[in-house]
């Protein structure tokens, strides 16, 4: 399998929205206006002009009055991508996978833009938007354009807490053992790491999903 993997370690994230922005820059983004919507988090979703979006939930407390979930969502690149799957019974190989493991949504064609809304479905967490600029599915590409140069992706060069990190797989799984380790010992309870086998963004979370998805 070999390639390269994400870790994602929420316990050390502050939501300072670092790599969302750096994302954005890097990747030549227009900013969208900003909206109350009775959250911190803009966008509400993910769209064709932000590939990464850091997500707020804020749930009561009995240690503090509020603990707030914050959770940096991108695609994940899995190992056997749905999208793709399904990309492919419309257009073969509009959806490649690189030698790092990237999952590239490439194709610019009118048929994948009629089927954009199936594919977003077929991803299990709704990744990838069509972009009607850019006439493509649009989402995180690893920052292949910078990782192939020996750079690391944008939003883990700004990220400054070691919530993010990227490298080779055999170097991020032991960060991942030793992280869960760390955080099982301070934090007890519901730790785990999401789809550890299925994805290269490796998720190390205190709660399950749905906790950073929405708040109380
Ligand atoms: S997370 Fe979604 S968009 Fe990314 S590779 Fe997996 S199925 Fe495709
Ligand atoms: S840059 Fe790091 S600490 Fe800041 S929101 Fe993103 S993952 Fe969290």
């Amino acid at each position: 399998m070999a390639g390269k993997f994400f870790l994602i370690d929420t316990t050390r994230c502050m939501g300072c929205r670092g790599c969302q922005i750096a994302c954005k820059q890097w990747k030549k983004l227009p900013a969208g206006e900003t909206k109350q919507y009775g959250t911190y988090q803009n966008p509400l979703d993910l769209n064709g002009d932000t590939y990464r979006l850091v997500r707020f939930a804020e749930h009561p407390s009995k240690v503090n009055s509020v603990t707030w979930y914050f959770f940096t969502d991108a695609c994940r690149h899995c190992l056997a991508p749905p999208c793709k799957k399904k990309a492919d019974q419309i257009v073969k190989d509009a959806i490649i996978v690189d030698d790092l493991g990237a999952v590239l949504h490439t194709a610019k064609t009118k048929q994948l833009e009629k089927s954009a809304n199936a594919i977003k479905q077929s991803c299990p967490w709704s990744i990838p938007n069509w972009s009607s600029k850019k006439k493509k599915l649009a989402k995180c590409n690893m920052c292949v354009e910078r990782v192939e140069v020996g750079l690391l992706p944008a939003c883990v060069k700004t990220c400054p807490t070691g919530a993010l990190n990227f490298g080779d797989e055999a170097e991020i799984k032991k960060l991942a053992n030793q992280r869960f380790a760390a955080a099982k010992k301070k934090f007890g309870g519901n730790v785990q790491i999401l789809d550890a086998k299925d994805v290269r963004a490796l998720f190390l979370v205190l709660d399950d999903l749905p906790m950073y998805l929405k708040s109380a």
